[in-house]
């Protein structure tokens, strides 16, 4: 089996709190190698203590496995630590129209835009920028939960670690 084809089936493995996604459009995914009788994947998490990591190693597997694949060797990549850069803008359109708000960049979170509150995040419904953090924590840990003052509803957005 070639790269190209063990990345095909990767592209229907998506990172379980993110089901929009796949993990290669999170830039999760961070390369394919294929030696004699192993695949070799390499990931990155979006932060290292996120619990989904474990689910998402174990959907790897499953899936080369439900697909013919053998021999399976998962490896952990902490640094580089994975950025929202990481993700193409389609990836956070994607994530957007799932309603999740898309992280804003890293470099956009400096001590001024806290200070001067420049630091929105547009709701993904309406585009809206009149929004307020309402928990730093929602459901799970890597998303935060904002409620829209607009148009009257709380959002997700996937935060930068
Ligand atoms: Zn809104």
């Amino acid at each position: 089996m070639s790269k190209e084809q063990i990345l095909t089936i990767l592209d229907n493995v998506s990172d379980p709190e993110i089901p929009a996604l796949s993990i290669a459009e999170m830039g999760i995914l961070r390369g394919v190698t294929i030696t004699n009788n192993q695949v070799i994947v390499t990931v990155t998490p979006t932060y290292s203590g996120c619990p989904a990591m474990y689910d998402i190693r174990k959907r790897i597997v499953q899936e080369l496995k439900d697909n013919g694949v053998e021999g399976v060797k998962i490896i952990t990549i902490l640094s580089p630590a994975w950025t929202t850069d990481w993700m193409t803008d389609d990836a956070k359109q994607k994530l957007k129209e799932s309603g999740i708000a898309p992280p804003t960049k890293t470099t956009e979170f400096s001590l001024d835009n806290i200070i001067n509150h420049i630091d929105f995040v547009p709701c993904p419904y309406c585009n809206s920028e009149n929004t307020e953090l309402r928990a730093k924590f929602s459901a799970t840990s890597c998303k935060a939960l904002y409620y829209c003052n607009a148009c009257e509803q709380p959002f997700e957005q996937f935060k930068c670690h």
